[in-house]
């Protein structure tokens, strides 16, 4: 586990070039969900994204970007991210040692993994998330209220359905591998592979390559085409 406890404060510390002060964001709150997920928010300086799209990002005082789905909305007066720590992981230990008015350093956003704004109210959505894979759906839902869809969440116990109350309780199902707390005792693509799945939606998949790869296979068997089937891939 790394030691380090970024206490960044921004003069004191930092000779940060005048020409990438613009990179540098305030932390202004962090939540912590779980013993192991939590959720930083940060200044948004004007920055305009699409739902969906990314973030890289960095401590001022390292070298090692990270991607990061952005969580909040797009009428969200801050960015937010759902980060989830990855024991041994370079950043993700520093990143929840961070408090609020700590720097990071903030590249984008940028990535495709978006809604086509010409059909949203007209498309029904199935959304598949592993893990912290629920972000850009949460992202989707709060940019796009009227939005037609359904998550379908995988986790292992129900406190990693994170902020689970965000969503009405008939537009989500919680598969849960840990135990039965969830509703559905069992993997995600279990539960896909067990259901009826009506053909006529866009799919979108987010979070562990595994999940998306094994989900992919069972809806071509479902009968959905390729052309249907939007994914982002964490790792
Ligand atoms: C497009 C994109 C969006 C992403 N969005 C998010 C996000 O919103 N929230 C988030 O928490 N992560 C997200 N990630 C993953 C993130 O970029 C980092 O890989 C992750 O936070 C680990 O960083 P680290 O430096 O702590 O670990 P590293 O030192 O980089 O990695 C250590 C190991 O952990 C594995 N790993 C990475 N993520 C996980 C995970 N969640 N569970 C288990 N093992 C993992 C890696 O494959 C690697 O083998 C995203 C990745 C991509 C490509």
């Amino acid at each position: 586990m790394h030691s380090v406890s970024p206490e960044i404060t921004f003069q004191e510390n930092l000779k940060i070039q005048q020409k990438d002060i613009e990179k540098y964001h305030k932390v202004t709150a962090i939540k912590h969900l779980t013993k192991d997920a939590f959720i930083i928010s940060f200044e948004r300086k004007n920055k305009t994204f699409k739902a969906g799209q990314h973030i890289r990002i960095k401590l001022p005082q390292y070298s090692s970007f990270r991607v990061y789905t952005i969580y909040s909305g797009t009428n969200s007066r801050y960015f937010e991210v759902l980060v989830k720590e990855v024991e041994d992981g370079v950043l993700t230990p520093k990143l929840k040692h961070l408090k609020i008015n700590d720097y990071v350093h903030i590249e984008g956003p940028s990535g495709h993994f978006c809604l086509d704004q010409e059909d949203i109210n007209k498309t029904k959505y199935l959304f598949l998330a592993s893990g912290t894979g629920i972000s850009p759906f949460h992202s989707f839902t709060q940019s796009f209220p009227d939005l037609n869809y359904h998550i379908i969440h995988g986790v292992r116990y129900i406190e990693d359905a994170y902020e689970k109350e965000h969503y009405p309780k008939d537009k989500i199902t919680i598969c849960t591998t840990g135990d039965n707390s969830g509703g559905y005792h069992g993997r995600l693509t279990q539960y896909l592979h067990d259901s009826k799945i009506d053909l006529d939606q866009k799919v979108y998949l987010c979070g562990s390559s595994a999940m998306i790869n094994d989900a992919i296979e069972i809806l071509k068997k479902k009968g959905f085409q390729l052309s249907q089937i939007f994914i982002e891939s964490y790792y």
